[in-house]
C-alpha cells in the first residue's frame, strides 16, 4: 500500500466532525505552528516540503508564499482556489466533501505563514453541498477556538469565509477568481503583476488549490524534509488523482508521486484496469487542458522505459511523446472510443467556458468546435485536419490566461496521435457516424 499523507482516515466513521478529526490527530499543526514556529519557519518548511501547486501548474508552493509582499500597514490574503472545474477532476471536491476541516487546519496554518488576518475558500458554485459542508466545519471549528480572535491565546486572529463561485469554468483561474470574489464579473487579468504583488483589492494574495492546502498539514506535523522523502525526485510528497473514463474502478486515488502509470491503471489498489475486458486507447493524465497520448505513450516512454505518475515522468519527451501531469484527472478511453468525438466534447467545452476577452481564444475555439464538428459528423475535408493544426498554433501563446493553450493542446495533440483517425472520418463519412475507428491501426 502506497503511503497516504492525506486520506489515511478518509474511512473513519464520523471524520467530516470536528471531534472525530481531532481524535485522528487533527489540529496538531495548528497548534504547532503557532505555539512553536514563526510564520517564516513555517514558510521554510513548506519550502523543504518541495510541494508543488496541486492545481494544475505544479509551481512549488513554498516559492508562491516566499514571493509575497509585505508592505506596512496593507492586508495580506490567502484565498483558496476551490473552483474545481476541470474536465475529469473532483478531487477537491472529495477531500471537502470527506475531510473539510483537513482544508480549515491547512488554512489557518498557511495564513499564520502569510501574515493573512481573513482568508477566502472559493468554492465553484455548483457544488452547494460541500459548501454547506464547509460553513458547518467552519462553524465547528470557530467555536471551539480554532478560528476567530486570538487563536490558543497566541494572539493571532483569523476569520475564514466560504465564498460559492458563479459557476463559471473560467473562475478558477486565480485572476478571473479574485475579479470574481471582488463582486466583478469572472475575467482574468494580465500577470504580472501576479497576485503575490497585487492580487485582491490589489493587496499581495496567495492563491492555493485546495490539495496544495491541506498538504500542508502533514508536511507541519511531520516537517519538511520528511514530507520531502515521500515521491520521487522534484515531484515530492503524494497527489491525489481523479480517475475517470472506461475504468474498472473510477475514483479518486491517493498515490505516492512516482508510481508507475501502468501500476495505477491495471493494479487492484487503483483503477483495476480497462472496464469490459477492453484494451487502453488513449488518456489524457491531466486534466483535460493537457495533451492526449496513445495507450503506448502513456504506459512507456519513446524508448520503453516505464512512465512514472509524475512531473516530470509525464512530461518527458515534451509535447512530441509526452503530456503534463496537470490537475491529476486521469481520463482512460478504451479501443471502442472515438477519438475525433472525444476532442469535439473538449473543444465544445472550451468554446463555452472561453471568457472572450482575447480574440484567438474566442474565435479560435469556436472554430475548433465547428470544425471538429463537421469531421465528426460526416462533413469534413481533408484540408480541416490541418487547418485544426493551424487554428491550435494561432491560439497557443498568444492568450491572456491559460484556457486558450488548453483548447488547443487536446487537438493538437489528438491530430499529432490519431490523424489516421481523423482522415478515416472524411474518407468514410457514413461509416465514422455508425461505428468506431477501433484500435487496429495502432
Ligand atoms: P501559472 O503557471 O501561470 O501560475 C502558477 C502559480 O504560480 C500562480 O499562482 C501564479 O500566480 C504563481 N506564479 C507564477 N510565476 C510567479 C512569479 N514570478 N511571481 C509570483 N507568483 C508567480 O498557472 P495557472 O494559471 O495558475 O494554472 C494553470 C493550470 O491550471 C493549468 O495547467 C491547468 O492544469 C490548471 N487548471 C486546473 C483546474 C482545476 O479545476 N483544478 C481548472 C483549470 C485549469
Ligand atoms: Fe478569456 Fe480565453 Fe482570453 Fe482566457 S484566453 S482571457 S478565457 S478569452
Amino acid at each position: 500500500m502506497g503511503r497516504k499523507l492525506l486520506l489515511e482516515h478518509i474511512n473513519v466513521p464520523g471524520i467530516n466532525t470536528l471531534e472525530v478529526y481531532r481524535q485522528k490527530g487533527g489540529y496538531r499543526a495548528v497548534e504547532k505552528a503557532l505555539k512553536t514556529l514563526t510564520p517564516d519557519e513555517v514558510v521554510e518548511e513548506v519550502k523543504k516540503s518541495g510541494l508543488r501547486g496541486r492545481g494544475g501548474a505544479g509551481f512549488p508552493t513554498g516559492m508562491k508564499w516566499s514571493f509575497l509582499a509585505k508592505p506596512e500597514g496593507v492586508a495580506r490574503y490567502l484565498v483558496c482556489n476551490a473552483d474545481e472545474s476541470e474536465p475529469g477532476t473532483f478531487k477537491d471536491r472529495y477531500l471537502m466533501t470527506h475531510i473539510p476541516h483537513a482544508l480549515i487546519e491547512g488554512m489557518i496554518v498557511a495564513s499564520f505563514a502569510l501574515g493573512a488576518k481573513t482568508s477566502y475558500i472559493y468554492v465553484r458554485g455548483e457544488m452547494m453541498p460541500q459548501i454547506r459542508i464547509l460553513e458547518k466545519a467552519i462553524a465547528e471549528a470557530k467555536a471551539a477556538g480554532w478560528l476567530g480572535k486570538n487563536i490558543l491565546g497566541t494572539g493571532y486572529d483569523l476569520e475564514l469565509y466560504v465564498q460559492p463561485g458563479g459557476g463559471a469554468y473560467i473562475c478558477g483561474e486565480e485572476t478571473a477568481l479574485l475579479e470574481s470574489l471582488e463582486g466583478k464579473r469572472g475575467n482574468p487579468r494580465i500577470k504580472p503583476p501576479f497576485p503575490a504583488i497585487a492580487g485582491l483589492y490589489g493587496c499581495p494574495t496567495v492563491v492555493n488549490n485546495v490539495e496544495s492546502i491541506a498538504a500542508v498539514v502533514p508536511i507541519i506535523n511531520d516537517g519538511g524534509d520528511e514530507y520531502a522523502k515521500v515521491g520521487i525526485g522534484r515531484s515530492t510528497g503524494t497527489k491525489l488523482i481523479s480517475a475517470s473514463g472506461n475504468l474498472v474502478k473510477p475514483g479518486v486515488y491517493e498515490i505516492e508521486l512516482g508510481l508507475p502509470v501502468e501500476e495505477f491503471i491495471y493494479s487492484d489498489e487503483y483503477c483495476g484496469g480497462i472496464a469490459n475486458g477492453k484494451r487502453l486507447k488513449a488518456t489524457v493524465a491531466g486534466g483535460s487542458s493537457v495533451p492526449i497520448l496513445p495507450a503506448n505513450l502513456t504506459l512507456k516512454y519513446a524508448n520503453g522505459e516505464p512512465r512514472l505518475m509524475s512531473y516530470e515522468s509525464l512530461s518527458e519527451g515534451g509535447f512530441a511523446t509526452g503530456t503534463m501531469l496537470g490537475s491529476g484527472g486521469f481520463i482512460a478511453f478504451d479501443e471502442d472510443q472515438c477519438i475525433v468525438r472525444n476532442t469535439w466534447n473538449f473543444a465544445r467545452f472550451y468554446h463555452h467556458e472561453s471568457c472572450g476577452q482575447c480574440s484567438p481564444c474566442r474565435e479560435g475555439t469556436g472554430w475548433l468546435e465547428k470544425v471538429l464538428h463537421r469531421l465528426e459528423y460526416g462533413h469534413g475535408k481533408m484540408s480541416d485536419i490541418d487547418l485544426l493544426v493551424d487554428v491550435s498554433k494561432k491560439i497557443e501563446g498568444n492568450t491572456i490566461c491559460p484556457l486558450g493553450d488548453a483548447a488547443a493542446w487536446p487537438v493538437a495533440s489528438a491530430i499529432r496521435h490519431f490523424r489516421d483517425e481523423f482522415e478515416w472520418h472524411v474518407k468514410e463519412p457514413v461509416k465514422s457516424l455508425s461505428s468506431n475507428y477501433g484500435i487496429a491501426n495502432y
